[in-house]
């Protein structure tokens, strides 16, 4: 039978990204298998889920492309059937009510007389003794349910077949299949997926950087990036790939090849992988997203159109996030910002800089001026100069840009033009080297 999983979130008005993640996992695993993927929204804590906080989730998972089968389920609006089970399990002997600390009646479960046992896909077997369960509270006194009567009654009515989540909850599954079984229903399949940790292994919060999917979002990371790196955190394809398309994950994903260790936060192969997507996009799109981030720059908003199609050629190779824009400055300014003092320290206050920028001035004042000419001229000047093959780059990279990083330094050059590289290279050496 086709399975049938659900993504149970509790809004909060922040979608963190083990959460979000969670929700892929099972995506991915409904996909594959040809079943379905279900939300439902526990949001019975009417101060957290508000319909903004519920807004940020359904947008999140919307722009994710996490779409779900049926419509969501509204566990607030279920209240009734909650209420109905717990009158069941009265009924049946295996609930009482107690009065706990003379606040008025609630409604306790009373946990089997048994080890607690369930079989977790990732782990296998997992066992609680006996002595180790207690009875708790499944109806408060002020007659709400709570969350672990709540998330059963509705995995029954739903009719799920796969409860797949972060193994945070194993604790509450103890519980959950005992109330299952008083509840007449075969338990669902287990799979408790570890959490997401950071450098020291705690698990990933805000703290530790961005964590909420709307924060990536906001830097510009792109959507197919972040869910292909949200796949690859804790599970793998069983090969090498990384770079991998929706149909490609759905295709090579099962439960088998997620990793039974917590999968650890790396924001260098986010970056890496959204470099990867950023190279993909149509040039269009890519000019679209740096326009925006231009017009953002107090420099940026008058840059034509021309200038900047060229630059947006030479750089969408090269951005890893769309915000790296802003660094584009130099190719559109007179003289560009030498506010990098490491930079300027490395390349230009060092002996014979200044002599061989001096004499790479003269050299490119003539001929021609495209990528090739400029590299010949460059090299000449080092022979000449006595300086290694390719030492002399970092230098010229810095006397024109004012950086220590961009694109490839010929074709920069190339760009920026005779006339703007001149001046540069002799303002360098004039002024900032020795
Ligand atoms: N609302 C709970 C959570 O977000 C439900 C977990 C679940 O059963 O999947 O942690």
């Amino acid at each position: 039978m086709a399975p049938r999983v659900r993504f149970a979130p509790s809004p909060t008005g922040h979608v963190h990204i083990g959460n979000i993640r969670v929700a892929l996992f099972n995506w991915l695993y409904a996909r594959h298998e040809g079943g379905e993927f279900l939300l439902r929204i526990e949001d019975t804590d009417r101060e957290r889920s508000t319909p903004e906080a519920i807004e940020t989730l359904l947008d999140a998972m919307r722009w994710l492309g996490l779409d779900w089968d049926e419509s969501p389920v509204y566990q607030s609006a279920r209240t009734d059937a909650h209420l109905a089970a717990a009158d069941k399990l009265l009924a049946d002997g295996v609930a009482v009510r107690e009065d706990k600390g003379g606040k008025g009646e609630c409604v306790v479960f009373k946990m089997p007389d048994e080890d607690m046992v369930f079989y977790d896909e990732l782990k296998g077997e997992l066992r609680k003794k006996k002595e180790d369960t207690s009875d708790f509270v499944i109806v408060r006194s002020n007659g709400t349910p709570v969350f672990h009567l709540a998330n059963v009654v509705d995995d029954i009515a739903m009719n799920i077949s796969h409860v797949l989540r972060g193994d945070d909850h194993i604790e509450n599954t103890y519980r959950h299949v005992a109330l299952f079984r008083a509840l007449g229903a075969e338990p669902p399949r287990y799979a408790h997926f570890p959490m997401i940790v950071n450098q020291a292994g705690k698990p990933y919060s805000k703290r530790d950087g961005d964590a909420f999917v709307g924060d990536f979002r906001a830097k510009g990371f792109l959507s197919q990036a972040l869910f292909n790196y949200l796949a690859l955190l804790g599970w793998s394809p069983g090969d090498d790939r990384e770079k991998m398309t929706r149909e490609e994950m759905v295709e090579a994903f099962t439960l088998e090849r997620v990793k039974n260790s917590p999968a650890q936060m790396d924001l260098q192969k986010l970056l890496h992988l959204n470099g990867l997507y950023m190279a993909d996009l149509p040039a269009s799109d890519f000019m679209a997203r740096a326009r925006r981030v231009l017009a953002a720059c107090p420099w940026g908003a008058q840059v034509s159109d021309a200038d900047f199609e060229r630059v947006c050629q030479l750089m969408q190779s090269r951005t890893k996030l769309i915000a790296q824009a802003e660094e584009w400055k130099y190719f559109f300014s007179d003289m560009p910002d030498y506010d990098d003092e490491k930079a300027v320290r490395k390349g230009l206050k060092k002996d014979g800089v200044q002599a061989a920028l001096t004499r790479l001035v003269c050299e490119l004042e003539r001929g021609s001026f495209d990528e090739a000419s400029i590299e010949r001229s460059i090299r000449e000047v080092e022979r000449a100069e006595g300086i290694r093959e390719g030492k002399l780059n970092f230098a010229i990279r810095v006397a024109t840009t004012g950086t220590a990083t961009g694109a490839g330094l010929y074709e920069t050059l190339a760009l920026l033009g005779r006339e703007r590289t001149l001046v540069r290279l002799r303002h360098a050496a004039n002024t900032l080297c020795g």
